[in-house]
């Protein structure tokens, strides 16, 4: 009677404990961030200015005695234990002609720096269908690619859908095949709003700029690390409190993401900023470390 009934109560108290310890447990392993290092690689700069209009929402008139800025083209590298993971792909050597890009260096060539083939990419995050960021996404057959349904819904059905949007190319007809192959190949997964895709590596759904534009968010021991692609250009864009003048989606997104983006606290990267190459630690011609 007496072992019996130290036996339950040695059963309830490692329940207990178990209810208590195992949960935390749990959660302290899945909010442990894994990413152990944060590169911006430029692969080009614009070879014109972008317009006031484009940069600032109606920019001409706000701020009528500043120069147009010229933008940088970048995506980025997150490395994990396990994982080698992009942001965005960049433009491939075809559509860098096309555009008469300045600067341009190709994927194999950037990732080379880092010791890379782009059959060692395992993960894309898309943060939006623009040719800047997703061109060269045919070169990664390895990897699985993350994208917003609604992003993915614009490139494949509602861009083309549209004569306004085949004609100027947004989304361009080639992307949108691209995606498309990319989902009968077992390449895509879509994501529905906002996600944290490994431990401490997040993506916030704001729109605007394009239909399911989104950030990339690295959890660090310190600050977040805030990739925020085109949801603001440029510095200034946060420092002026002044959307972007460029946006399929709705201006209202456009400024609430910017709001999302000054809460997050974290050291924010803009999408288009040539002072990215400054703020941070160089390693290689045209590669800043931005995290350690
Ligand atoms: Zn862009």
């Amino acid at each position: 009677m007496k072992s019996s009934k130290r036996f339950v109560r040695a059963f309830f108290v490692s329940a207990i404990v178990g209810l208590i310890v195992l949960p935390v447990a749990l959660i302290a392993a899945e909010q442990e961030p894994i990413a152990k290092s944060v590169f911006a690689i430029k692969y080009a700069d614009d070879s014109k200015p972008m317009p006031m209009y484009a940069a600032f929402w109606m920019g001409p008139r706000f701020f009528p005695n500043e120069p147009d800025p010229r933008p940088s083209m970048y995506y980025y590298l997150i490395k994990t234990e396990k994982e080698n993971i992009l942001v965005d792909v960049g433009a491939g050597p075809e559509m860098a002609a096309q555009k008469k890009l300045s600067n341009y260096f190709p994927p194999e060539v950037m990732l080379n720096r880092f010791g890379l083939k782009t059959s060692d990419i395992q993960t894309i995050i898309i943060t939006h269908g623009h040719w800047d960021h997703i061109d060269a996404l045919d070169q990664y057959k390895n990897a699985k690619i993350y994208i917003q349904r609604s992003c993915y819904r614009f490139m494949v059905e509602e861009g083309p859908e549209l004569a306004f949007f085949r004609k100027t190319g947004y989304p361009n007809k080639k992307h949108s095949f691209a995606m498309l192959t990319a989902m009968w190949d077992n390449q895509v997964r879509l994501i529905g709003g906002d996600a944290e895709l490994f431990p401490g590596i997040k993506v916030i759904e704001v729109d605007g700029h394009h239909p399911g534009q989104q950030i990339v968010v690295v959890e660090t021991k310190d600050k977040p690390i805030v990739l925020a692609s085109d949801a603001v250009y440029y510095y200034s864009n946060l420092e002026k409190g002044h959307p972007i003048g460029m946006y399929l989606g709705s201006l209202r997104d456009v400024i609430k993401g910017l709001e999302t983006i000054r809460q997050l606290n974290g050291v924010v990267v803009p999408g288009h900023e040539p002072k990215v190459m400054e703020r941070f630690k160089p390693i290689d011609k045209e590669v800043v470390q931005i995290f350690p």
